[in-house]
């Protein structure tokens, strides 16, 4: 029999963020395999377990992922973990889900921290509707295309960004936001944690010299107002405010600022079709 994929969260920060269910896991499995075999040891450690490590990573995700295919099809259970937080996101794991299912190998996701929700629900701005972008492009023209997308973005945008980088990345989305509101999540679950809130430009004033990890909450852009005379013809917009009782001059006077025209033109438009 196959054996099982497990895909295990593990903490962003502070160590007690482990489920019961992702401790009972990593005991259990025949192989964990992690981004950084290192780091992921100090966890081990601290969690009394011991288990045979693979290393499974960005720059070796190919290879590696036909080795563990061919391990699970040998009947091992194998977890993967990344340094931190949920594998798969802004980290790797993708690769290997794609080729199990393929493979018709179990999956089963081990839930646990993972930093761009925890940063959203503590933001302060709407958690209704979100889009995670992760880590902005470095390309230029890439860039300049994901800073359009994030002006006319209505729902929340969550970024990741390395700390070195986080001043560029403010700047860039002062020239895109106007006044909008930005949060910056910073070392969440760590002694430092705290939530940092203001447009870009304020942003940017209060930032010198702090280190750490952040993610980016983005307040959506205002949608655009639907006007629902649109697709009205001017009798029909007419009849609209007839209904509503309104006087003749009332309704011209309405249609004109609706359309944001003139009322004479309005006027004239129905002296000449006789109403
Ligand atoms: N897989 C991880 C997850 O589930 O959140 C994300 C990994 S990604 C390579 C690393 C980025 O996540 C960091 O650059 C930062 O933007 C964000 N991040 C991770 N841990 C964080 C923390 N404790 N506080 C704030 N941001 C964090």
């Amino acid at each position: 029999m196959d054996g099982k994929l497990y895909i295990v969260a593990t903490p962003i920060g502070n160590l007690e963020d482990i489920t019961l269910r992702a401790i009972n896991i990593l005991k259990q499995v025949d192989l964990i395999a992690a981004e950084d075999t290192r780091h992921t040891l100090k966890l081990l450690n601290h969690l009394q377990i011991s288990k045979p490590l693979i290393s499974y990573h960005r720059h070796n995700e190919e290879t590696k992922k036909d080795i563990l295919i061919q391990k699970l099809k040998q009947g091992q259970n194998i977890a993967i973990v990344s340094d931190a937080g949920t594998p798969g996101i802004s980290d790797p794991g993708e690769e290997i889900i794609k080729q199990a299912i393929q493979e018709n190998i179990t999956i089963i996701p081990i839930p646990g921290a993972c930093a761009l929700i925890n940063a959203l629900i503590c933001s302060g701005i709407s958690t209704k509707e979100f889009v995670f972008l992760g880590f902005l492009p470095l390309n230029k023209k890439l860039r300049k295309g994901k800073l359009e997308e994030i002006k006319t973005e209505t729902k929340t945008i969550i970024l990741y960004e390395a700390p070195h980088k986080l001043k560029a990345t403010l700047e860039d989305l002062k020239d895109n936001l106007e006044n909008r509101q930005v949060v910056l999540a910073r070392e969440l679950t760590k002694i430092h944690e705290e939530f940092i809130r203001g447009t870009a430009n304020e942003l940017l004033q209060k930032i010198d010299n702090l280190k750490g990890e952040f993610v980016i909450i983005i307040e959506g852009a205002k949608p655009q107002e639907e006007n629902k005379f649109t697709n009205l013809s001017l009798e029909e917009h007419y009849k609209y405010y007839e209904n509503l009782g309104y006087s003749k001059k009332e309704i011209i006077k309405q249609i004109a600022k609706d359309k944001n025209t003139n009322k004479n033109e309005i006027y004239m438009y129905f002296t000449n079709f006789g109403e």
